[in-house]
């Protein structure tokens, strides 16, 4: 790739959450991007785990980058091909599962972990839009990774599609101790509610960039500044000017940029809070 950033145009830049391995299916040369980030000071970032056994090859793969940080867990779509509803969904999500199976899956991430000391429980979550297995075997899944997170004083990162209600009752519910990121907030108020009471950190995607999203930029004025982050969720939803192309932890530029003018705020001050709130969010 050929140098198109300046020695400090991504100086105290974060991306709290991005699919490192999504992003190489996609073809995207990746490791030119982040040696190319990295030297134009490029803080780092979460790099999220989906399923049961992607954390060896995940952790070999980023190791020569430090300030990435590894997140393990099975996300909802880990509870197999939805059992209630036609979906029209990729491949590797379409076997249906049984509880044993599941038990099972369980036992393998959480070895794989602690093996390789990921730092975040994340993603796990709700998803109701394409209602993953059933909604009993989703639950099981979000629970029991939150139970662990208590138990081993880990922080998760938190997927909720179409599920506020059951998100906000299972955060009341179960916490965990150390919190955790609301990612890719959608703006809801429930959400938000339950997430600040419980030390959450509220994390905005590129879709605070379209256009129709008001709400969402609305949302954004009412989360308390050291609750803040931001990210990408590299390889999707990019940001516009760039929407319906693959997302990559660079672009997260315009949506530093957006949030700057939503909250009236000097870009270099934003650039600064969102970095502190990242430290202080992987010191927990
Ligand atoms: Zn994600």
């Amino acid at each position: 790739m050929s140098s198109s950033f300046s020695p400090d145009s991504y100086k105290s830049i974060i991306d709290s959450h991005f699919h490192t391995q999504s992003m190489l299916q996609r073809g995207m040369d990746v490791f030119s991007l982040f040696d190319e980030l990295f030297e134009s000071g490029f803080k780092g970032g979460i790099d999220i785990g989906c399923t049961h056994n992607d954390l060896p090859e995940r952790s070999k793969l980023l190791s020569p980058y430090p300030q990435i940080i590894l997140a393990g867990a099975m996300g909802p779509w880990e509870a197999g091909k939805s059992e209630t509803k036609e979906t029209d969904i990729e491949a590797e999500f379409s076997m249906t599962k049984d509880m044993a199976q599941l038990q099972a899956e369980l036992e393998t991430l959480k070895e794989n972990i602690r093996r390789y000391k990921a730092r975040f429980i994340g993603e796990i979550g709700l998803d109701y839009y394409w209602d993953y297995g059933t909604h009993e075997k989703q639950q099981l899944l979000f629970e029991t990774q939150m139970k662990w997170a208590s138990e081993m004083g880990l922080c998760v990162l938190i997927h909720d599609r179409d599920a506020d209600d059951d998100v906000a009752a299972t955060i009341r519910r179960l916490g965990p101790s150390k919190g955790g990121v609301i990612h890719c907030f959608d703006g809801s108020e429930k959400v938000m509610e339950a997430a600040l009471e419980n030390g959450y950190f509220i994390s905005f995607a590129g879709n605070l960039t379209y256009k129709s999203n008001t709400g969402l930029r609305e949302m954004l004025k009412k989360v308390p500044l050291d609750c803040l982050l931001l990210e990408t969720d590299s390889p999707y939803l990019s940001p516009v000017p760039l929407r319906g192309k693959p997302n990559s932890p660079e672009k997260i530029i315009h949506t530093y940029t957006c949030a700057s003018e939503v909250l009236g705020m000097d870009l270099e001050k934003l650039k600064d809070i969102v970095l502190e709130n990242f430290r202080s969010l992987c010191e927990r």
